[in-house]
C-alpha cells in the first residue's frame, strides 16, 4: 500500500466555492466540520489515476483538509493478476453472468489484501473508508476499533450472485456501506447500515474550471479537430460496459444526415485495468481509417484540462454504457452546459431528466436520432444544456458531497 502525497486539487479552500454555492452554504460546512476537527480519516481505493473514484479523491480530499480534517488517501498495490481477477470481480458485480469464481481467483484476492494489511496500519485513523471491491477484504485484517465503512462505485443493480455472495462476506463487517443510489442496495445486506450519497464533481478542478475560448481553440488546434464542425464526444474509460462500439455505430447513423460530423473518442488508460488495452486496440480496428473520428487518450497528452476543452468544444455529447455506477462523465458535461444523449441506465438514469436536460435512449437508432435533432436545433440544445448545469449545481457538486460525508461522520459521534 502506499500514500498519494500529490493530489490533482492541492491548495483547495473551501471559501473559494463561495461564489458558486453562497456564503450560508459555506458556513453550514464548517460549523459540521468544527466537531470532526484534527479527526483522522482514511479513503483507500486501487488506483491513483484514472477513474472516477481516484477524480473525486485528487479533488475531496485537498477540501477536508483544508476544514481541518486529517483526511489522507492510501493506494492498495498488487500484482497484474490480482487486477484481472479484481476486474472480473468488476464485470461480474456489474451484471457478467458467465464469469466464475475460483479458488484460485479467491485466494490471490484475500492475500493480495493481506499483503497491503501488513505494510500499513490502518488501525491508527478515526475513521476508514474503503472503496470497491478490490481492497474490501482488508478490514479482515485489523482488530478494528474505529468506523469502517465501504462504498461501492459500480453499478450493482443486477449482480452476478456467486460473486456477490463471496464480497458480502467482507461487506457485512462494515459499520455503513455507501450506494449510489437505492437501485443498487442489496437486499441480504443490514438495511440500517445502509447510506445512499451519489458523487459529485468540482466545478473549480482543471477538469471543469471555466476555459477561455482562445484556450479551448488553441486545443482543438493540436488535436486536429475542426472548431467550425459539428463535435459529438464521449469521454470514458476503454472499457466494454461503456459502449463505445455503440458511440461509433451512432456517429455513423449521424454521419449520413449530417456528413462533417466529427467524434471524439477521449479515453484514459487506468493503471489498475489491464482489459482497457485490448479493448482499445479493438475500438481503433472498428473505426478504421475515418479520420473524422479521433481518438484522444493520455497517451498523446490527453490530461485533464484537455478534457475539459473537449467536453466544452461539443455540441452533443454521448453516454453509450451498458452499466454505469454513476457516470461523472454525464456530471462533467451537464456542467459544461452540453445536452447529454445517454443510455437509460445506471447513474445516467439518475443525472439526465429525459428531454430536460438531454435525452435517455434504449439503443443506437434513437441515439443518432436524438443527435440529429440537437445538432439541427441548436437553441433546443443550449436550453437543455442550461438545465442540465442547474441540476448539477443543486445535487452533484463536490460541496454537497463534503456536507454528505461530515454528516455520515458525525452520525457515528454519540
Ligand atoms: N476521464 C478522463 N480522461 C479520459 C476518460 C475519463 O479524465 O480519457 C475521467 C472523466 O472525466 C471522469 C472519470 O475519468 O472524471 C470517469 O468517471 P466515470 O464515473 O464517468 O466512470 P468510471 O471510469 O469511474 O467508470
Amino acid at each position: 500500500m502506499f500514500e498519494v502525497k500529490k493530489f490533482g486539487g492541492e491548495g483547495k479552500r473551501l471559501k473559494d466555492y463561495e461564489g458558486i454555492i453562497g456564503t450560508e452554504v459555506i458556513q453550514r460546512i464548517k460549523e459540521k466540520a468544527e466537531a470532526l476537527s484534527g479527526k483522522s480519516f482514511a479513503n483507500v481505493n486501487s488506483t491513483a489515476y484514472g477513474g472516477g473514484v481516484a477524480e473525486i479523491l485528487h479533488n475531496l480530499i485537498p477540501l477536508m483538509r483544508d476544514i481541518g480534517i486529517e483526511a489522507r488517501w492510501l493506494v492498495i498495490e498488487g500484482t497484474d493478476e490480482f487486477f484481472n481477477v479484481t476486474k472480473s470481480f468488476h464485470n461480474a458485480l456489474q451484471g457478467n453472468k458467465e464469469l466464475k469464481l475460483t479458488e484460485g481467483m479467491k485466494k490471490l484476492y484475500i492475500e493480495t489484501n493481506k499483503v497491503n494489511a501488513d505494510d500499513f496500519d490502518l488501525g491508527n485513523f478515526d475513521y476508514v473508508l474503503i472503496h470497491d471491491p478490490q481492497p474490501a477484504p482488508l478490514i479482515e485484517f485489523y482488530n478494528k476499533e474505529q468506523p469502517w465503512i465501504w462504498r461501492c462505485h459500480i453499478d450493482l443493480s443486477d449482480p452476478n450472485r456467486e460473486f456477490w455472495d463471496f464480497l458480502r462476506r467482507f461487506v457485512e463487517k462494515y459499520d455503513r456501506y455507501i450506494f449510489h443510489m437505492e437501485d443498487y442496495v442489496q437486499s441480504d445486506l443490514d438495511e440500517n447500515k445502509v447510506v445512499i450519497m451519489p458523487p459529485s464533481i468540482d466545478p473549480l478542478s482543471e477538469k471543469n474550471r471555466e476555459l477561455s475560448e482562445s484556450e479551448i481553440l488553441r486545443i482543438l488546434e493540436r488535436f486536429d479537430v475542426d472548431p467550425d464542425k459539428p463535435i459529438i464526444t464521449q469521454v470514458s474509460r476503454f472499457d466494454p460496459w461503456k459502449g463505445i462500439f455503440d458511440v461509433i455505430d451512432v456517429y455513423r447513423k449521424v454521419k449520413e444526415k449530417v456528413p462533417e460530423t466529427q467524434l471524439l473518442l477521449v479515453g484514459v488508460m487506468a493503471h489498475d485495468d489491464p482489459e482497457g488495452w485490448v479493448y482499445f486496440e479493438k475500438t481503433l480496428r472498428k473505426i478504421g481509417e475515418d479520420y473524422d473520428v479521433k481518438v484522444l487518450t493520455n497517451l498523446i497528452g490527453v490530461h485533464a484540462k484537455e478534457v475539459n476543452a473537449f467536453q466544452r468544444a461539443s455540441d452533443v455529447v454521448l453516454q453509450m454504457s451498458t452499466r454505469e455506477g454513476f457516470g461523472l462523465t454525464v456530471t462533467e458535461a451537464m456542467w459544461k452546459e452540453k445536452p447529454v444523449i445517454g443510455r437509460a441506465v445506471g447513474g445516467i438514469r439518475l443525472q439526465i431528466v429525459d428531454k430536460e436536460t438531454g435525452f435517455l435512449i434504449k439503443d443506437v437508432n434513437e441515439a443518432a436520432e436524438k443527435v440529429v435533432y440537437l445538432l439541427k436545433h441548436p437553441d433546443i440544445a443550449k436550453k437543455l444544456g442550461k438545465n442540465g448545469h442547474e441540476r448539477v449545481k443543486e445535487n452533484f457538486l463536490i460541496t454537497k458531497h463534503l456536507e454528505r460525508y461530515l454528516d455520515l461522520l458525525l452520525s457515528f459521534k454519540k
